[in-house]
């Protein structure tokens, strides 16, 4: 399995704003954030997509994703918080959380702007469990 930045980032080779982390899991802020708060989950374990994953591995990263589901709408105080499952850009596999109120929120695109480490750093510290 070849290495991509988030195989980087479980082996702390690159930083990332963690927000919930066990044994098979862990969860960071989108540094390029479609909403506040929106987070990706991924499996340590190496695989390509979700849909590669061994079922065990599989059902530990849904039931992080259901986790901090959880947190992003009970700290962030919001209504909705939507699940996307994309991987064009980066081949492990990874969900998509976005905490939105509006579904023109949840269909915005990303800024595509330099990542704000300040103020992800901030909201890293807020969501952190
Ligand atoms: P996709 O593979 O299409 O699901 O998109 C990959 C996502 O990873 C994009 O939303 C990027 O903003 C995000 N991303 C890329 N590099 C990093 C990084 N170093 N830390 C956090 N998020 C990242």
């Amino acid at each position: 399995m070849s290495e991509t930045i988030f195989s980087k980032i479980i082996a702390g080779e690159i930083p990332c704003h963690k927000v919930y982390e066990d044994d098979t899991t862990l969860a960071f802020l989108d540094i390029n954030p479609v909403q506040p708060g929106h987070t990706l989950v991924i499996p340590k374990t190496a695989a390509a997509s979700v849909w590669d994953l061994d079922p065990t591995v599989y059902s530990a990263l849904m039931g992080t994703t259901q986790k901090v589901a959880q947190r992003l709408r009970s700290v962030l105080a919001v209504p909705f918080v939507g699940e996307k499952i994309v991987g064009v850009d980066v081949a492990h596999a990874h969900v998509h959380l976005i905490p939105f109120s509006t579904v023109a929120d949840y269909d915005a695109r990303p800024a595509n702007d330099e990542p704000d480490h300040a103020s992800l750093s901030a909201m890293a510290n807020k969501l952190a469990f």
